[in-house]
């Protein structure tokens, strides 16, 4: 069992806010360790200033006044490529800078100590991640060296391995990646433990500030078996202020003339109005945005409605049903067979979202009893906990099994069609990991003395559109017709589903592999 010196804690390191706990073993409970300032949640921000770097509220607090060197969203842009479709979207509405850097990787541009400066996503990423290290520090009285940290299941190979890479840059040994949907259950289990009898089939509904995860968990006796994963790695409560702020920009140009489009400053004002308001039309149906001098002279005024914010949002509201449909079909069940749909992420209490998934569960109740803030830092904790071996009596047998959301393959060649491009998979998406899959590969041209390897994740038959993880080449490939060279090419995915890729040819005992990591080969 784990020492009391050395204490292992569950991070959720959210798109907006971050959210750090540990398990109290003489307790017998989860703390959700609050920070400096008093408060539960920190934000995921980190601001540069001419004196010093800032992060969490203290770089939150002063953004008004410092807007192109405050960072956030670096959620958004970890493990990403700069041309991403979605980061060319992002980088248009983003007050700092960000540029391309090698291997076309984003980097973010500031200002600090008078001189400029480039960051990666996974260094600020883990500046955020020091600091909630020194929150639980700060609670436990001792350093803190272990962590479990939470990323959105739909994040695929290159994200998760950045994060990790951020935590490692943070000092942490990060002993576990998990689901936040995941954790989010393992939140809810413990909850419903004491009135639970057999097995439970229970949809966790995750939406919080940049992102959508559903996921089908069979949970029962200690197991938290997930079936199916679905979501959408860029939806969520940020696209909904975007909506309000551009909304409220033609407002301001119609009323006064006055076009707000590169004013970082006032459109900054604008979004943290913009977020306050959308949080209050979630209990209130009407509410009011007011802000003085927000160009020169000109005040702005405007009353939001609920429908309003509802019209302005629909097709994206709408969207966040697709993945809970998909992930039915997936795990091969009908909404009847759902014992509970949980809520889960600040988004979730937008009541439209939640009457749109209530009308899919045909008129379901759902269920709203975790703290949709915490429950996921919560859940990595007891994971944090487990994996420390400590032994928590409500999770008597813990064990989860979780799947890949997306399906992994190497790219080959099917000279017959002249098709270059087909992606055979190897490891289906949903499939449970840690996973080994060994398949047999042949020579496809005569005298082919090298192979390339090209792996990829996602559902498209062709690689052309799916994500490309890494390559590597097996070279000295004796000469002889074609298809008759095997190579024994070994997918491995470990437990964080982080994959390693090897092929040996089986003629020459010669082998190679990669480990897929976020900067690209
Ligand atoms: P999370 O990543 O789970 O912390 O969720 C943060 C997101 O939830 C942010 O976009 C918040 O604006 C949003 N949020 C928090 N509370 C509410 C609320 N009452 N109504 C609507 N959105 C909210």
């Amino acid at each position: 069992m784990a020492g009391a010196a050395d204490r292992a804690i569950g991070i959720d390191l959210g798109t907006t806010y971050s959210c750090v706990a540990v398990w109290e073993q003489e307790q017998g409970h989860v703390e959700i360790i609050v920070n400096d300032q008093g408060n539960r949640t920190t934000p995921s921000y980190v601001a540069f200033t001419d004196t010093e770097s800032l992060v969490g509220d203290a770089a939150f607090n002063q953004i008004l006044r410092n807007p192109t060197n405050s960072i956030f969203d670096a959620k958004r842009l970890i493990g990403r490529k700069f041309s991403d479709d979605t980061i060319q979207g992002d980088v248009k509405l983003w007050p700092f800078k960000v540029i391309e850097g090698p291997d076309d990787k984003p980097m973010i541009v500031v200002t600090y100590q008078e001189q400029e400066k480039q960051f990666t996503a996974e260094e600020i990423s883990s500046m955020v991640l020091i600091k909630m290290r020194k929150i639980a520090e700060a609670y436990l009285g001792s350093t803190v060296t272990s962590a479990v940290i939470t990323v959105p299941a739909y994040f695929n190979n290159s994200q998760r391995q950045a994060t990790k890479d951020a935590g490692a840059t943070a000092g942490l040994n990060v002993m576990r990646i998990i689901n936040e949907p995941t954790a989010a259950a393992i939140a809810y289990g413990i909850d419903k433990k004491a009135s639970w009898h057999g097995k439970r089939n229970v949809m966790i509904f995750d939406i919080g500030g940049g992102t959508l995860d559903v996921s089908l968990l069979t949970i029962g006796d200690g197991v938290f078996e997930v079936k199916a994963t679905a979501g959408e790695t860029h939806l969520g409560g940020e696209d909904f202020d975007n909506r309000l702020v551009n909304y409220c920009v033609e407002q301001f140009k119609r009323k006064t003339n006055a076009d707000l489009t590169g004013n970082s400053r006032a459109l900054r004002r604008l979004r943290n109005e913009c977020e306050k308001a959308k949080r209050r039309l979630s209990f209130s149906a009407t509410t009011e945005i007011e802000i003085d001098c927000l160009d020169k002279d000109n005040d702005f005024y405007v009353t939001i409605t609920r429908a309003k914010f509802e019209q302005l949002n629909l097709d994206f509201f709408n969207k966040c049903m697709e993945p809970v449909e998909k992930c039915l079909r997936d795990a091969n069940m009908d909404v009847d067979s759902v014992d509970d749909v949980v809520l889960a992420g600040g988004s979730s209490r937008i009541p439209k979202v939640q009457q749109l998934l209530e009308n899919v569960f045909k008129g379901k109740e759902l269920c709203k009893g975790i703290n949709p803030d915490e429950a996921i830092a919560y859940g990595a904790a007891v994971q944090a906990a487990v994996l420390s071996g400590y032994e928590i009596e409500k999770l008597q047998d813990f064990t989860l099994l979780d799947v890949i959301p997306l399906s992994l393959g190497v790219e080959i060649s099917v000279p017959s069609t002249g098709d270059e491009h087909c992606m055979q998979v190897v490891i289906p998406r949903n499939t449970r990991v840690p996973i080994k899959v060994n398949i047999t590969l042949w020579t496809t041209y005569n005298n082919q003395v090298e192979a390339v390897f090209g792996i990829y994740e996602g559902e498209s038959s062709t690689t052309l559109n799916n994500n490309f993880l890494g390559k590597f080449v097996l070279e000295g490939i004796p000469p002889a017709p074609a298809g008759h060279i095997s190579f024994d090419v070994c997918f491995d995915m470990d437990a964080n589903g982080i994959l390693s890729v090897s092929a040996q040819d089986t003629s020459t005992g010669q082998k190679k592999g990669i480990t897929i990591i976020s900067k690209k080969q």
